[in-house]
């Protein structure tokens, strides 16, 4: 996707040869419009999947899935990172390591909001060693739905994430495939230059 790659080499910092800092449009200042294209981008990737629900995990994808949800007219929800008080019932949850905290956190989503005949699509912002994406499988697992497949903001081609899930037979529809972050720039997959 052309316009989230030229807003990544503009604005993106590439803070360690496996780390981007995007904090100017995804993951702290958000750019709607932006989100919008990536919102329009992901409902015509997933458009003849049968979507009835968008699930992702809270903060940074709440905003792309919340287009996608809108373009695909389908609910979304968001998997918590701390149990909230109010939310202590019939939960389904799974453990995920993140990448970049460092730290384990346990994610949880009600179980009044996926169902055993939803048509599941997770998007999240970024796919690296696939550990958000497990964590949300495991959950869909759990509620015993059914997966559309799984689209992705940016995906960092060269940790293992994009394989691990393609190999169990996912589609994974990431919109900007990095291939390195080495040296401070930016490379980005040929095969995703559309
Ligand atoms: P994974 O679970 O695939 O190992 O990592 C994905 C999660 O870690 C994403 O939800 C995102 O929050 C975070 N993440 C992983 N790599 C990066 C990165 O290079 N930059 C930013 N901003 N977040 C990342």
């Amino acid at each position: 996707m052309k316009t989230l790659k030229d807003k990544i080499v503009a604005e993106g910092k590439v803070l360690s040869d496996t780390v981007l800092k995007v904090d100017s449009f995804l993951n702290h200042q958000i750019d709607p419009q932006l989100m919008k294209e990536i919102g329009e981008e992901f409902a015509s990737r997933f458009q003849n999947a049968g979507v009835t629900k968008i699930i992702t995990i809270e903060s940074s994808g709440i905003a792309p899935a919340t287009m996608a949800g809108l373009l695909l007219n389908v609910p979304v929800v968001f998997a918590r990172k701390r149990k909230s008080l109010t939310l202590s019932e019939n939960l389904y949850t799974a453990k995920v390591h993140s990448f970049t905290k460092k730290e384990t956190n346990e994610i949880s989503i009600s179980g009044d909001f996926i169902q055993q005949d939803d048509v599941v699509l997770i998007i999240d912002d970024f796919l690296a060693n696939g550990q958000a994406v497990l964590g949300l499988l495991d959950m869909i697992e759990q509620a015993e739905a059914n997966l559309a497949g799984v689209g992705i903001v940016i995906e960092k081609g060269f940790q293992t994430g994009g394989q691990l899930i393609r190999d169990r037979g996912i589609q994974v529809e990431s919109l900007a495939i990095i291939d390195s972050l080495q040296n401070g720039q930016v490379e980005f997959a040929e095969e995703n230059s559309n």
